[in-house]
């Protein structure tokens, strides 16, 4: 049975917001006093990856804007089902590293734990909307094949827990994961790589701060926030409440068209960022996922966009523009 926690700032609770969630179209269309007129498309990239929206997100877009840069994320349309050349189901090849289920090898001192399927939203650029997370997805008590591998290997320094959303998951489990991999001596730091403190903030609660620091480990959070637009005061107050437990925060976004392809876009994103108590970390290009062709920005232009954020703002707000080549020993730094 999942807990239910909730902090005194919060006048609603996580697991609540979890399953207030808008799965129609239409329905989404209503809420916003969106134009219908695009509906069967909409209902046809639906069924190739279902909306998720937390109801709560709706305070986060302007309604009746259907160019709103938030909702440009969440909302499918017919553009998914066109078949583009050079856009695939698994654009990363994930399935050639893959050593053990749930376990994902890449790169030589590093490995990513995909520790759930679950997510609060669906973001439609995403390169695992395909992912066999059926295989991948062990449950406790298949995760043994898992831990094994980073026991054997001493260059492992850094387990990332990924999925999914690893922040979905109870505290319970949560709690479990970090105890097992912390029984393994070469493992120095855990990453968790989550969109749920800018989704649902009311997801940090007290009992998660201590599960998360309650161990040897460094913590290491890499939020994924895309727009200034997604970070509300809730936000903030959940991000200062990690910050202030000395978990290490950092950002992490995806350069997408109509949601952040302009310079400004990224420099009141990265200024409110660090009013969270974060870093900038990572823009990523777009992984060339089968359905989300709409949203590639090309490189001129990201170039061209880092160089007018480099002139803007102080170096160390200034992320790395980086690109993920299957196969490559890291990820492709993009110069500028
Ligand atoms: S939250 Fe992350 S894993 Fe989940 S759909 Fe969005 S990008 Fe994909």
């Amino acid at each position: 049975m999942i807990q239910q926690n909730t902090s005194p700032w919060q006048t609603r609770d996580w697991q609540n917001e979890l399953q207030a969630l808008i799965e129609d179209p239409l329905e989404l269309a209503e809420a916003l006093d969106l134009p219908t007129n695009t509906f069967l498309d909409m209902q046809q990239a639906n069924k190739l990856f279902a909306l998720r929206l937390p109801a709560s997100m709706l305070d986060r877009i302007e309604r009746g804007n259907i160019n709103d840069p938030v909702l440009k994320q969440f909302l499918p349309t017919g553009k998914e089902t066109d078949i583009v050349r050079g856009y695939s189901s698994d654009p990363l090849q994930e399935k050639t590293v893959n050593p053990a289920p749930g376990l994902l090898h890449k790169f030589k001192n590093r490995v990513l734990l995909t520790v759930t399927q679950s997510c609060a939203v669906h973001c439609r650029y995403c390169f695992r909307r395909n992912f066999n997370y059926q295989d991948n997805n062990p449950g406790k008590a298949g995760w043994a094949k898992a831990l094994n591998y980073i026991l054997q290997d001493a260059n492992i320094e850094e387990v990332i827990l990924s999925g999914g959303d690893p922040l979905s998951l109870p505290d319970e489990y949560l709690s479990w994961l970090l105890s097992s991999i912390e029984k393994i001596k070469h493992v120095t730091t855990v990453r968790i790589h989550t969109r749920l403190p800018i989704i649902i903030p009311q997801r940090i609660t007290n009992e998660l701060l201590t599960t998360l620091t309650l161990n040897r480990l460094k913590i290491v959070m890499v939020l994924h926030c895309n727009h200034a637009n997604e970070i509300d005061e809730e936000v903030m107050h959940a991000c200062h409440l990690l910050h202030e437990r000395g978990i290490t925060l950092l950002n992490q976004c995806v350069l997408l068209k109509d949601v952040n392809d302009s310079a400004q876009a990224h420099i009141d994103l990265n200024k409110k960022i660090f009013d969270c108590g974060a870093l900038p970390y990572y823009i990523h290009m777009l992984d060339k996922i089968a359905g989300a062709h709409h949203y590639d920005v090309s490189e001129a232009k990201a170039q061209q966009i880092m160089q007018d954020i480099n002139k803007a703002l102080p170096g160390y707000l200034v992320p790395k523009l980086v690109r993920e080549v299957p196969g490559a020993g890291a990820k492709e730094m993009l110069s500028f």
